[in-house]
């Protein structure tokens, strides 16, 4: 990694960054970055300006926020061609000049994102230019998710469900409980769960609100996790017959007073809900990725921000997750692949 982009511990002292604390070096970096890099103080402040709606379904809410410096993001084109000729965001060598990050480990570097949906939104990038895979990096997302995890919650976006560069490994993070799912959790699973799997040291419950099918994951053991992504992987993988990666969003985050992981798999039907495709007056500018599916959903738009309706959000969401009966057959070969 060129040893310019990656700021130290001493560098961010001034900035309440203390050695050896992830969670304190990223707010440090973010703060330090807000008064050097243009780009990240305006994106910030046109966060102040975001509106935001909310929405009640049943035993549950979302919110939509309204936030105008998300266009780029959310009309982004990933299709190959697009991607082969723009310049990659996130290799080193085209961050700008300002912008510097944290080393995490030797591989990534905690960057601060310059289009924030949350109060402290950050990009965590390979210092490679790898392609977005999560099947040889979901150990870093346990061990990234852990320590920032007094504050932080991480997520992964598949490079066909919402990663703008699909071509460059790569994981958020933003403010633990900023993504309602979080703390609408429990009340989800014991309403609309059904467990797969509980030995004491693992839970695993499949859950289906009727708008978002998804599988939560709950333990303390690191290696534990790591099995049963790979049993999930493999098996929504060979189901899906899926060559790049079967699509999916990842949400992970530590509880540390209970010493534990928190897990969504959020196994996915399609990319981009039928309303995104529309012309005119019908198109709607929202294409659900982990945030939404946490439950804030980002519109870079106005008029979708105005006229959004529950019935909108239903549909959407049913479009965009597995549906009902495609969900609970892979529920049961993942059960089975669990047995072995
Ligand atoms: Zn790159």
């Amino acid at each position: 990694m060129s040893v310019d982009k990656s700021l130290s511990a001493n560098e961010l002292q001034d900035f309440g960054g203390v050695d050896g604390n992830y969670t304190e070096l990223t707010r440090a970096l973010l703060k330090q970055q807000k008064t050097v890099w243009k780009q990240l103080a305006s994106g910030y402040e046109s966060l102040e300006t975001v509106h935001v709606r909310e929405f009640q379904f049943d035993g549950f809410s979302m919110k939509v926020q309204f936030n105008p410096g998300r266009i780029i993001s959310s009309s982004a084109k990933v299709d190959t061609k697009s991607i082969k000729e723009r310049k990659c965001f996130l290799c080193i060598e085209n961050l700008p000049p300002d912008q510097k990050g944290i080393a995490y480990g030797s591989e990534y570097l905690i960057l601060c994102n310059p289009f924030p949906i949350f109060p402290e939104h950050y990009t965590i990038p390979n210092v490679h230019h790898v392609p977005q895979r999560i099947d040889s990096a979901f150990d870093v997302m346990l061990d990234l998710s852990k320590d920032i995890g007094k504050d932080y919650t991480v997520f992964y976006n598949g490079p066909k469900c919402g990663a703008s560069a699909p071509d460059h490994l790569h994981f958020q993070a933003g403010n633990k409980g900023f993504m309602l799912i979080e703390d609408q959790f429990d009340g989800l699973k014991s309403s609309f769960g059904e467990c797969i799997l509980d030995t004491g040291e693992l839970l695993i419950t499949a859950i289906d609100d009727s708008l978002r099918r998804f599988i939560g994951v709950e333990s303390k053991n690191k290696k534990l996790i790591e099995v049963v992504f790979k049993k999930f992987y493999d098996t929504y993988a060979a189901h899906n017959g899926n060559a790049e990666e079967p699509m999916m969003n990842i949400i992970s985050y530590f509880l540390p007073d209970k010493g534990m992981w928190r897990i969504l798999f959020i196994p996915r039907g399609k990319h981009r809900p039928s309303h995104y495709f529309l012309e005119g007056d019908d198109k709607i500018l929202l294409s659900p990725a982990s945030v939404d599916f946490g439950g804030i959903l980002i519109t870079p738009v106005e008029k979708d921000f105005n006229r959004l309706t529950s019935e909108h959000i239903i549909e959407m969401f049913n479009e965009v997750s597995l549906s009902k009966p495609v969900f609970e057959n892979l529920m049961v070969q993942f059960k089975k692949a669990l047995e072995k």
